[in-house]
């Protein structure tokens, strides 16, 4: 299995016009961050988790040709604004197949109201096979992907785990039966988003206790603002098998 990061920021995190904080200014290609995402693939299979308003750009950046369906983790914009630019995939291989909670799916249909229309569709709007996911095992390909209930403040979001992979992210409180379902992970993915706390999102040191809890082999922290700091400042303070992502970064599982 390999998964790209695509990319590693939020809308508050990805470098901001006008800023001048020194993260936002640093020459560190990791310090350049687009909208979160990753690209997973095994065998002929290639998904990709949430669709935010760089995926045109992550998708050239990568050479991505073809996909086989996306996975939402929540409705926000940064995860979901994209959903049009799905346009060349599906002028090559048809209806993309997209996997969200079913009040996520509601919120992409009054957003994109003519992607979902049954009729009288406009000519080249992109269409898409709606799969609504409860809190129950699923098959993407040939895998049964497992939804990790989480909460982002109060919204639910769902993680998804992938055989030994698992990606967690704008989470802020994880139900202690939906952690179990995260034992024995080998690679774990968790979003960290500063070193101040947050409302809706685990910062550096809730991160890290959550990690230290699962204790995957290796894990990745992804949703980084500029506020949490220079990427190689930040990688030197962090426990051995804890990595900072960065945009265009591939690992192996
Ligand atoms: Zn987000
Ligand atoms: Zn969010």
């Amino acid at each position: 299995m390999e998964v790209i990061f695509l990319g590693t920021g939020t809308s508050q995190g990805i470098p901001i016009i006008g800023s001048t904080h020194p993260v936002c200014l640093s020459n560190d290609s990791r310090d350049k961050r687009l909208r979160v995402s990753v690209l997973i693939s095994w065998g002929e299979y290639q998904y990709v988790i949430d669709c935010g308003p760089d995926f045109r750009q992550q998708m050239l950046a990568n050479n991505v040709s073809r996909i086989d369906g996306i996975v939402f983790t929540h409705e926000h914009a940064d995860h979901t604004m994209g959903l049009d630019d799905i346009r060349p995939f599906f002028f090559r291989q048809g209806d993309i197949p997209i996997y969200a909670h079913k009040r996520v799916l509601g919120s992409l249909r009054l957003r994109f109201d003519y992607i979902f229309a049954s009729e009288n569709k406009y000519p080249g709007a992109p269409s898409v096979i709606e799969n609504e996911l409860t809190n129950t095992p699923f098959l993407l390909g040939d895998l049964d992907i497992i939804p990790i209930n989480t909460f982002h403040n109060r919204l639910q979001v769902f993680g998804f785990r992938f055989k030994d992979f698992a990606y967690l992210t704008d989470v802020k409180t994880v139900e202690e039966s939906e952690r179990i379902k995260l034992k024995g992970v080998k690679v774990l993915v968790v979003n960290a988003l500063r070193i101040e706390a947050h409302h809706s999102h685990f910062n550096l040191e809730e991160a890290l206790e959550f990690i230290e809890e699962i204790k995957p082999e290796r894990a990745y922290l992804t949703h980084i603002s500029h506020l949490l700091g220079f990427h190689d400042q930040v990688e030197k303070i962090l426990p051995e098998n804890v990595f900072l992502a960065y945009d265009n970064l591939k690992i192996t599982i």
